[in-house]
């Protein structure tokens, strides 16, 4: 299993990331195209017995030696040597030994063909001319000097020295021409080249800095002020403003491969290298999705028994471990940093069941609470029959569940589902039910439903995401349901689902209350009366929040 353990962290998760999108097929391609149990770099092992053998030194030694005498039958060495970036005088070089060395060599040799043939087209061109062409502009001398780090498609589009892109071709010879001091004008070949050529030319560069540069480069009014800009300096500015681009993408890339390896930092590497060891998990895949709170990961479940797993209990104690780790789950890893959990605050800490607690907890500790908090959300929905991912296990703020999907296509969201019209009832019918075996039996708020943390997988509706699911009973419990209420509802409308209950309509029927519909700001009044009252009863401690609402 140690192999497999490497797999975990060689894993190039941030490579996999679903961005908030489940079911179009070009991201299925794209961002599931390299989930493989193969994927990952496995390292070869050498054993400390090989390390310490003289023979080994002996042979490699060898090998070095043989290499040194036979370069071109050798493997090829890629080396960092920054000398191979110089350009090479191929007829002075005689190391043949790198390819990168070769392939100069050759393409000195090219050039310098290159080169003599532009010699003699010059030649040519100032036969019969009283003023003499300058060919250097064509030549290839300066192959090796450009900036290594400009590594840009747009070179293509680029005006070069030449002109080749901006200006006609009297234009490009505008540019190659050196006028005499005393005329304003050249012949070349047939033509008459004027200085005004070069003028306009830089007028058009100007002209076209605004559409030719990356949008948001600020450029100024230059048009205004007649600006003329040579070849030279528009190339520059054009390559300047590219890579600036490509910084700021690279920046932001940096940015997110920081935050996905913020969930996956080195306590959670452990983490998953323990599951991977105890036979839990038995390969990790992709990412299906990187949250603000959490990153969720695709697993391969592991081949170990069930019994010999540490028993899941319920919060009443029944021991409700799953009988099979599923053949593929999704491991929930929760975000290590508090910024974003900062704002959720309010749905922990006013309920009773973590109240006590969370004051005295530190923040890493908060953290697991709330993967603990989904855990037992999750384990009551399921005893009550939801539709919702099967736990396997909790380890602190790592949360193992059964995968909801197939052949690690995770199940699209009600959002991105192509559903028809029957189906689009039958979701809505599902929900609606759900809710209310939510509230009436599991005692639960989800507190944040939407077609969001709704999956379509088998002709059913699986809830997910409960991690800051309420009781009833908690101070802002009504309020979310209405809130919950007030999604479902639109949602469930916009997709054209006929007779969808109005939100305060909705809400009666979720949570049993009758509460009078006559107006909005009324009925958020009389939930608010009704959440001060109960808090008090949670304070307390009593559980049956939903049968003391009924005595309100
Ligand atoms: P977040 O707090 O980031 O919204 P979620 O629990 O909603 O966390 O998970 C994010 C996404 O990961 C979901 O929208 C869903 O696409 C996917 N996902 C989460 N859990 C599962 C699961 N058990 N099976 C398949 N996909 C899942
Ligand atoms: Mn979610």
């Amino acid at each position: 299993m140690a192999s497999a353990g490497t797999a975990v962290v060689e894993t190039p998760l941030q490579e996999n990331v679903q961005k908030g999108y489940t079911s179009n097929a070009a991201w299925k391609v794209k961002s599931w195209g390299s989930i493989s149990n193969n994927n990952s770099v496995k390292c070869e092992s050498t054993s400390f017995a090989d390390v310490m053998s003289e023979q080994l030194a002996n042979e490699l030694q060898l090998d070095e030696n043989y290499e040194m005498e036979n370069p071109l039958q050798s493997e090829t060495v890629f080396s960092n040597d920054s000398t191979l970036n110089e350009p090479v005088e191929w007829s002075k070089s005689n190391d043949t030994s790198n390819d990168e060395v070769l392939a100069q060599i050759l393409q000195a040799q090219m050039d310098e063909e290159f080169n003599e043939s532009v010699t003699r087209q010059e030649n040519q061109v100032n036969k019969n001319s009283k003023v003499r062409l300058s060919f250097n502009n064509y030549r290839t001398d300066s192959l090796f000097t450009s900036d290594d780090n400009y590594d840009d498609e747009e070179e293509d589009e680029d005006v070069d020295e030449t002109g080749r892109e901006g200006c006609s071709e009297a234009d490009q010879s505008s540019n190659m021409l050196e006028f005499p001091p005393d005329k304003g004008y050249v012949v070349f070949g047939n033509e008459l080249v004027t200085k005004h050529d070069k003028e306009i030319c830089g007028r058009r560069n100007t002209a076209k800095m605004e559409d030719s540069l990356p949008p948001g480069f600020r450029t100024g009014d230059a048009r205004g002020m007649d600006l003329q800009l040579s070849n030279k300096i528009y190339n520059s500015l054009k390559k300047h403003a590219y890579s600036e681009q490509r910084r700021g993408q690279r920046l932001h890339e940096t940015k997110e491969h920081y935050t996905a390896e913020h969930a996956v930092d080195e306590r959670t590497r452990l983490l998953l290298h323990r599951l991977v060891d105890r036979g839990i998990v038995a390969g990790v895949n992709g990412v299906i999705s990187i949250g603000k709170e959490a990153v969720v990961v695709h697993v391969d479940g592991g081949d170990v028994a069930a019994a010999d797993l540490v028993p899941l209990v319920n919060e009443n104690n029944n021991d409700i471990s799953c009988k099979q780790i599923p053949k593929e789950c999704a491991i929930k890893i929760y975000k290590t940093t508090l910024n974003e959990f900062r704002c959720r605050d309010k749905y922990i800490k006013d309920d009773y069941r973590f109240k006590d607690r969370f004051k005295k907890l530190n923040p890493r500790k908060i953290i697991h609470m709330w993967a603990e908090k989904e855990m037992h959300n999750l384990n009551r929905m399921n005893e009550a029959g939801i539709p919702c991912p099967e736990v396997v296990l909790l380890r602190k703020h790592v949360l193992v569940m059964a995968f909801i999907g197939e052949n690690q296509q995770p199940a699209p969201k009600l959002k991105c589902a192509i559903l028809s019209s029957l189906q689009k009832k039958s979701a809505y019918k599902q929900v609606v039910t759900m809710m209310k075996t939510l509230f009436n039996q599991c005692k639960l708020i989800h507190a944040d439903l939407s077609e969001f943390n709704l999956l379509w997988h088998d002709q059913k509706v699986w809830m997910i995401d409960v991690s800051q699911s309420v009781e009833p009973s908690h101070p802002h419990g009504l309020e979310f349901l209405l809130r919950d209420c007030t999604n479902i509802s639109k949602f469930f409308t916009s997709i054209g689902v006929p007779d969808v209950l109005e939100p305060l309509e909705l809400f009666n029927s979720v949570s049993g209350l009758d509460i009078p519909i006559t107006d909005e700001a009324e009925f958020r009044c009389t939930i608010e009366r009704m959440e001060n009252a109960t808090e008090e009863h949670a304070q307390q401690g009593k559980r049956k929040s939903s049968q003391f609402l009924e005595q309100i």
